[in-house]
């Protein structure tokens, strides 16, 4: 069973639900911190870090030799990484926005092409517990956000329980981080800008046809807004994490909501439990 924690922005409690639910299953786990900009579910789950990759993409290099600049690695390429100029004989490739695909090394026909590893980012590997844990860490100034994603869902086991703390926002980096999950979960907050980004969250997940459910934290600050859109579109609220003093101490202090008293621990138990129902 996949889980994975979503939200329309950041800063909603995400991690904070991820890294407890991921507590919560009591047995042998996996979770993937797929937020690769920004990763930092380690900072409450202390992970023992056993290794780390350097992860890479393969793009193009040409031999120019072989090259009659015939312009088809051009056409095929749909991320406009890769020029041919016929009049001054020269090949450029845009490393930054090459995602990898070896269409153009593939489909040249002059066999012109061939690839180099370009570093993108780094994947953690370790445990915490009979917890299995992956980090993605995109290197500064990267855009190939999605890419990483990938990657590092591809290190993963997928037979494993898995809690997936997925990246903010509804662009392609969160479709990515959410395709192969059997169940997401909203964490939105109740004032209007929560409001705003869960419903356009929750449209993504609808269109994705993914059995999904609402965690609403700081609950107390705004408004009900958020738990009438959940009414009107019979969408299950989960969980409700009220706006407390004591949690956002332990958040500061790196310390899990699961692990700040008996009364979390059996609200996450109880969260996994409603989600395997769902299932
Ligand atoms: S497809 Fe091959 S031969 Fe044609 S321009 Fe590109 S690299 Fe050169
Ligand atoms: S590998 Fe794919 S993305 Fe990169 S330049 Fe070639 S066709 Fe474009």
């Amino acid at each position: 069973m996949k889980i994975a924690v979503a939200s329309g922005k950041g800063g909603t409690g995400k991690t904070t639900v991820s890294v407890s639910l991921a507590l919560s299953i009591g047995g042998r786990a996996q979770f993937l911190d797929l937020d690769v900009e920004e990763p930092d579910a380690h900072i409450f789950l202390k992970p023992q870090i056993e290794k780390e990759y350097m992860a890479s993409l393969p793009v193009p290099r040409v031999i120019l030799d072989k090259c009659d600049f015939c312009g088809v690695c051009q056409d095929v390429c749909a991320y406009n990484a890769i020029f041919a100029f016929a009049n001054t004989k020269q090949l450029v490739v845009f490393d930054e926005l090459c995602k990898g695909c070896g269409a153009c090394t593939i489909l040249c026909p002059q066999k012109a092409l061939y690839e180099v590893q370009r570093p993108i980012g780094i994947i953690r590997e370790g445990w915490r517990g009979d917890i299995h844990f992956f980090e993605g860490r995109l290197n500064i100034g990267e855009i190939t956000t999605t890419s990483l994603i990938k990657i590092v869902k591809e290190k993963a086991e997928n037979s494993e329980t898995t809690v997936i703390d997925s990246p903010p926002g509804t662009s392609c980096p969160m479709v990515e981080a959410v395709r192969d999950a059997d169940y997401v979960l909203l964490v939105t907050e109740p004032t209007p800008f929560g409001l705003y980004d869960l419903k356009i969250a929750h449209g993504v997940v609808k269109k994705l046809g993914k059995p999904h459910g609402i965690v609403i934290n700081k609950y107390g600050i705004g408004d009900e807004e958020v738990e009438k859109y959940a009414m009107e579109t019979e969408t299950k609220v989960l969980l409700k994490i009220p706006f407390d003093k004591n949690i956002a101490e332990a958040y500061a202090r790196g310390i899990p909501l699961y692990e700040l008293d008996e009364r979390w621990k059996k609200a996450f138990r109880d969260l996994f439990e409603q989600i395997g129902k769902e299932l």
